[in-house]
C-alpha cells in the first residue's frame, strides 16, 4: 500500500514536469505580448477576461492538468517528430498529424476564437487561455522533440550537480538561472525596435514550429544523458533561450491582433 503511494507521488512529480515552458517562460511570452496588442484587441480581450493580465491566465492550461475532465487536453501542449527532418517532410509530418497535438488544436482554438462573437463567454475563455499558453509551449524548442525520448524528459543529467532532465532544463530550471522575475525579464527581453520585432513575426504557425524544431534538433547534438552541465551550457544557450522567448510574445500578439483585429 506504502509502496503504491509512493509511486503515485512520483507519478505525479514526473507528470507535473513533463510538458510544460515553466510558469516563468509563460509569463515572460504572454507580458511581451501583453505589450503589443492593437487597440481592438486589447479591447476584445478585455471583454474576455476582463482587467486581469494575460500572463496571470498563461499557465492555466499546465493547471487543468490534474482534472480528470481534462485528461484529452495533455497532447495539445506538444507535438513530435522523427530527427533529420527538412521542411518538405516536416510540413507533410505536420499535415496528416492527429488533432491532438499543439499544431493541429492550435489552428482549431484560432478558428473558433475568430468566430469569438457566437461563442459562450466561457468557451471564449477557455479557448483564450489555451491560445496563450500553446503559441508559448510552441516556443519551448522541446515539445517540438522526439518522441522515443518523450521531448527529453528521458535524457537524465545533471545541472548544478541537481539531477534532472534535459526538457525539464528547458522548460524552467534554464529559466530560472537568469533570476529575472518575469516582468523584468519580458522588459530586458523587449526592447528592440518595431523593424526588428517585425523580422521575428514573419510567417505562420507552420515557420514558427519548424523553426523550434531546429533548435531542438541542436539542443539533442549538444546534450545527452548523464552529461553534468553548468556555466558553459548557460553560455552556450541562454542567446537561444531569450530568442524563444521574445519570439514566442511577438508572434503571440501577431496571432491576437490577427484573430481579434
Ligand atoms: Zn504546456
Amino acid at each position: 500500500m506504502k509502496f503504491k503511494f509512493i509511486l503515485l507521488v512520483i507519478f505525479l512529480i514526473l507528470s507535473v514536469e513533463a510538458f510544460a515552458w515553466g510558469t516563468t517562460g509563460h509569463r515572460v511570452v504572454a507580458e511581451i505580448a501583453e505589450n503589443h496588442l492593437s487597440c481592438k484587441a486589447k479591447r476584445q480581450i478585455k471583454k474576455i477576461i476582463g482587467d486581469q493580465k494575460l500572463a496571470y491566465w498563461a499557465n492555466y492550461p499546465d493547471f487543468l492538468k490534474s482534472n480528470p475532465d481534462w485528461k484529452m487536453a495533455d497532447p495539445w501542449h506538444y507535438i513530435n517528430f522523427p530527427e533529420g527532418l527538412n521542411r518538405v517532410d516536416f510540413d507533410k509530418e505536420l499535415e496528416s498529424s492527429s488533432n491532438e497535438n499543439l499544431y493541429k488544436r492550435t489552428l482549431i482554438i484560432i478558428e473558433e476564437l475568430k468566430n469569438h462573437k457566437n461563442n459562450s463567454i466561457e468557451k471564449n475563455q477557455e479557448n483564450l487561455y489555451f491560445l496563450l499558453h500553446l503559441i508559448g509551449d510552441a516556443h519551448q524548442p522541446l515539445h517540438i522533440g522526439r518522441e522515443e525520448d518523450l521531448g527529453g524528459n528521458k535524457i537524465q543529467l545533471e545541472w548544478f550537480r541537481d539531477a534532472t532532465n534535459l526538457h525539464s532544463l528547458w522548460d524552467s530550471k534554464l529559466i530560472d538561472f537568469q533570476q529575472y522575475s518575469y516582468t523584468e525579464y519580458a522588459e530586458v527581453l523587449d526592447f528592440h525596435d518595431k523593424k526588428f520585432n517585425k523580422t521575428l513575426t514573419d510567417g505562420n504557425l507552420n515557420n514558427w514550429l519548424y523553426d523550434s524544431y531546429q533548435k531542438a534538433e541542436h539542443i539533442y547534438a549538444n546534450a545527452k544523458s548523464d552529461d553534468k552541465l553548468s556555466f558553459k551550457y548557460n553560455y552556450d544557450n541562454v542567446a537561444t533561450l531569450e530568442e524563444q522567448l521574445l519570439k514566442g510574445g511577438l508572434r503571440l500578439a501577431k496571432v491576437l491582433n490577427q484573430v481579434f483585429g
